[in-house]
């Protein structure tokens, strides 16, 4: 195979070092040296690709709450209604799309259907689709009147996006038919959400017992769970049960923290605060004013921020990115979450960098692998016309994208 050579770029290697001029090898999969200032690497068999001094090459974005099979819909009703063939088509787009916007690797937070997210990281690996490394998840659980139960007492047999379980045993079946059908992670709803008029944010509303039924299958077989946890007890029971990437935990109190921390070198905290952000600040397009502090959009944006916050101080790692795939949250837009986390949370623009490089290869437990720029991590690489440090949005210019690299073989590249 070729080698490839990037040369006069800016190199972001977001370990948390100030970027620094030079010149990267890629052989196969990996980075395999690195050089600084005027040094220079051997260039026989390489394609080399010239930065001219103004590009930086930085890694891939790694995106921790990916719904690839859902589509900008602004009811949750539909992603149940859509035939299984035609949501296909659309993931394997979503996918290929992803790599276009430069996002190289996804945790999946969701699959609108049992096997949607499988047959699409199988296809990727085989390298018959497009598309970014995929973390497969399973539908959504959530019990009986949970977040996506879409289901009536005259319409029992309506299709939801969710998987409805009640009771252990239930959970402990379904989740070892999923299991059984290919996923890579479990996906729980232990608690509420604003868009539930019985079952709010700050309710909980999975049992322990349900929560523990799942882990020890999970367990078990060697697989993960995430979970969406905004309510301070659904965070308990996750870092208690096992649940390495918790979703929201915008209602987490003092001992929620206090199990975060005393959890942080397994547990990460993906707090998906595009959905909210976008609402409470650029959201006329779809809400007016007085649905903006109806929903309390605001409110939760500051409550989420303080939290944010102090889960930063004390060292937990916040992975960035989250639930585009809705109308307010378009995919594609995803990196608009770095600008979230510096104007909304105080971070500063390589700390809301890392967490969608970094810290999301540690995630996705590659942390010596993926998600930096450093000598044996895989090449999942961009070279970016511009500076993303010291503007972010930059990454939402797909013409600012010269190239999109994973694995070592470009997916974009333009001259
Ligand atoms: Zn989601």
């Amino acid at each position: 195979m070729e080698n490839t050579l990037f040369t006069g770029v800016n190199i972001l290697d977001c370990t948390g070092a100030e970027p620094y001029p030079g010149e990267v090898l890629v052989e196969g999969k990996r980075i395999t040296a690195i050089a600084r200032g005027t040094d220079k690497l051997p260039r026989d068999n390489s394609d080399v690709i010239e930065g001219g001094g103004t590009a930086t090459l930085m890694p891939g974005l790694i995106e921790s709450h990916a719904h690839l099979s859902i589509d900008n819909v602004d009811d949750l009703a539909s992603i149940g209604m859509i035939p299984p063939e035609e949501n296909t088509l659309i993931a394997m787009r979503n996918a290929a799309f992803y790599l276009d916007c430069g996002i190289t690797s996804c945790i999946s937070a969701a699959a609108s259907k049992a096997r949607m997210d499988v047959v699409i990281r199988n296809a990727i690996n085989k390298g018959e689709i497009a598309g970014p490394r995929l973390l497969a998840a399973s539908p959504w659980l959530t019990v009986t009147g949970g977040l996506g139960d879409m289901r009536t007492l005259h319409m029992p047999d309506i299709s939801s996006m969710a998987l409805m379980a009640d009771g252990p045993e239930e959970f402990r079946r379904l989740t070892r038919e999923l299991i059984r059908e290919g996923v890579d992670i479990i996906k729980l709803v232990i608690s509420g959400d604003t868009f539930v008029p019985h079952a709010p944010s700050d309710s909980t509303v999975m049992s322990e017992a349900e929560v523990a039924a799942a882990a020890e299958v999970v367990h078990a077989h060697g697989k993960r769970m995430s979970a969406h946890a905004r309510s301070a007890d659904s965070v308990k029971l996750a870092v208690k049960h096992g649940v390495k990437v918790i979703y929201h935990a915008n209602f987490a109190d003092e001992e929620a923290i206090d199990m975060l921390e005393a959890n942080k070198d397994w547990v990460f905290v993906s707090p998906n605060i595009g959905f909210t952000a976008t609402a409470a600040y650029e959201g006329s397009e779809w809400f007016t004013e007085e649905e903006v502090v109806e929903l309390g959009f605001r409110e939760e944006l500051e409550g989420a921020a303080k939290g944010l916050q102090e889960l930063r101080r004390r060292g937990i790692r916040i992975l960035g990115g989250g639930d585009y795939g809705f109308f307010v949250t378009p995919h594609g837009d995803n990196a608009k979450d770095l600008g979230h986390l510096i104007k909304y949370c105080g971070f500063t623009p390589m700390e809301a960098l890392q967490s969608m490089t970094k810290h999301g290869g540690a995630a996705m437990d590659l942390p010596n692998e993926l998600g930096q720029i450093q000598e044996g991590f895989l090449a999942d690489l961009l070279l970016v016309d511009g500076d993303p440090l010291a503007e972010p949005e930059v990454l939402l210019d797909r013409d600012k994208l010269i190239a999109v690299m994973k694995d070592g073989q470009f997916h974009k590249q333009s001259k």
